[in-house]
């Protein structure tokens, strides 16, 4: 292991802790620790308020289009360093260097950018009351802390701090223990770019650290992705202060193939629906429900490409398209819902066990896994895995399959694949989802509002509908005449 102890950012520099506790980061490629982070305790956290109420005060007088150009510089750093920023998130997460080289740090920067290029853009309105009137101010909301998950830890961070930043906010943003990296090089960019220090801290640690942001009276807002339960418990302490949340929880999405579907073009989408980042992203359609004339073509081409296509392997390998789980926990976890599958009475399709690619034989790798004849009550069907298992069922009619979908506490996502355009947007208009993909899966672009519905989320990150989420209504009334008086 190497000596690298990474610390919290704090007001433009890296800050130590006083009791010197340390948390250790695994590369889940190889199931070595590759460097350790120190954990934020009450002296790191009290400096990361003062430095974002500090922040706070320059960032938010700042003319807007200059805050947009300070975040415009940073996208052209994280452009700039996508090689240098991939590896980290390839080394942190397990996922493949084909996927963090082309989508993770373009991906962030491109919130980034839309939100810069809207920073100005923020009005309020005036109306008439006949002599008097009012007008509107949005305002920023104060700090705002954000928390994030593992699955695409850099492009999360950016997602929170770019509707923040924009806005006037300043930020206080926890990583997930497990990939912390990512944020700090983030925090970096941020000031070569020229933001005052303050506007964007990072504090490193577990549960609590989170817990604590969530608690703390001086922080405005909470935006937090990760589970539902633990999303559960992050509004609850958030009432306790009343503060403003945005949830990015998990979900159990259906992606819905009609008999009339292009059938390559189906399997790909089931394909990346459930097998890119290795399953662990959380739109991931992993409930496939394939109209029956469509049914065993549609698992006979979903086995083939499957067994013929994916090369599972070390991570920073280019010809690696699936890459390792987070964890050995979540490793475990994952293969335990596939035995589950098996004993439940699913049939196996492909996969269905545990890897030990050559090389990297300490790494947390699960075969991609095909389930065939799942229903609707079964443990697989029913819960979030997060990781490379497809369980497909058969359905009969529109009525039925809607139905069946949306039989779910989640609501995160959903795909409807047919040629027929009335009924693709008919099903759709019917999904309870807050991200619905017609012929099309996974895409998320900055301009697309996404979040979800039912347990799966509260509030929204990307797209211009995001500024609401950051910003508050001032109202000012005007009075033109004397006040009248009845004392
Ligand atoms: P998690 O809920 O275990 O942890 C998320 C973050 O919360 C981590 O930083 C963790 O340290 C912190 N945390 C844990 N307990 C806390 C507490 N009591 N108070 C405050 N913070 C606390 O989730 P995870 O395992 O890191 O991520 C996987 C989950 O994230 C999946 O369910 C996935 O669907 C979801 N996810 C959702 C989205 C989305 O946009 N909807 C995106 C990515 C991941």
């Amino acid at each position: 292991m190497t000596e690298t102890c990474y610390k919290s950012f704090i007001g433009g520099r890296y800050l130590a802790n006083g009791g010197g506790e340390t948390l250790a980061v695994v590369n889940p490629g190889t199931g070595e620790a590759i460097y350790r982070i120190e954990i934020a305790d009450e002296s790191v956290l009290e400096a990361a308020v003062n430095a974002a109420q500090a922040g706070f005060k320059v960032w938010s007088a700042m003319p807007a289009a200059k805050r947009g150009r300070i975040l415009l510089k940073a996208v052209a750093l994280l452009r700039e360093r996508n090689d240098d920023l991939a590896r980290i998130e390839v080394l942190d997460t397990g996922k493949p260097w084909q996927e963090a080289s082309s989508v993770d740090i373009t991906t962030g920067a491109d919130s980034i950018e839309f939100f810069a290029g809207l920073a100005a853009s923020l009005e309020g309105n005036q109306q008439d009351l006949g002599g008097d009137f009012y007008y509107t101010r949005r305002e920023p909301l104060g700090i705002c802390a954000g928390i994030g998950a593992w699955n695409y830890p850099l492009q999360i961070a950016c997602w929170k701090a770019a509707p923040a930043l924009a806005c006037g906010n300043t930020m206080i943003f926890k990583p997930s223990e497990e990939t912390p990296l990512g944020a700090l090089k983030l925090a970096e960019i941020f000031i070569e770019a020229g933001m005052p220090p303050g506007v964007f801290n990072v504090v490193l640690g577990a549960a609590e650290v989170g817990a604590w942001l969530t608690h703390d009276t001086r922080i405005a807002k909470v935006s937090f992705t990760g589970e539902v339960a633990t999303g559960k418990k992050v509004m609850a302490a958030a009432a306790t202060t009343l503060k403003d949340v945005t949830m990015e929880l998990g979900g159990k999405s259906p992606l819905i193939i009609f008999a009339d579907s292009d059938l390559d073009e189906a399997v790909s989408a089931a394909l990346v629906a459930n097998f890119y980042t290795q399953g662990e992203v959380c739109t991931n359609g992993t409930r496939v429900f394939v109209e029956r004339p469509l049914y065993d073509a549609f698992l006979g081409r979903a086995k083939a490409r499957t067994e013929a296509n994916i090369t599972v392997g070390n991570p920073m390998d280019p010809a690696t398209n699936l890459g390792a789980l987070i964890s050995k926990t979540h490793y475990a976890l994952v293969l335990d819902y596939i035995e589950k599958g098996k004993s439940e009475g699913a049939r196996l399709v492909s996969g269905g066990h545990a890897l030990a690619p050559k090389g990297v034989e300490g790494g947390f790798y699960v075969a991609p896994t095909i389930f065939a004849d799942c229903t609707d009550d079964m443990i697989i069907t029913q819960e979030e895995i997060f990781g490379p298992v497809m369980a497909v069922l058969p359905f009969d009619g529109e009525d039925e399959v809607i139905a069946r979908a949306n039989n779910t506490r989640y609501g995160l996502a959903a795909g409807v694949y047919t040629k027929d355009i009335r009924r693709a947007h008919r099903v759709v208009h019917q999904l309870e989802a807050g991200i619905c993909w017609i012929n099309a899966y996974g895409a998320s672009p900055a301009e697309m509002p996404v979040g979800g519905f039912k347990q799966s989320g509260i509030g929204r990150e990307n797209g211009v509908e995001t500024l609401k989420h950051y910003t508050q209504i001032k109202a000012v009334y005007v009075g033109m005449q004397p006040i009248e008086s009845p004392f």
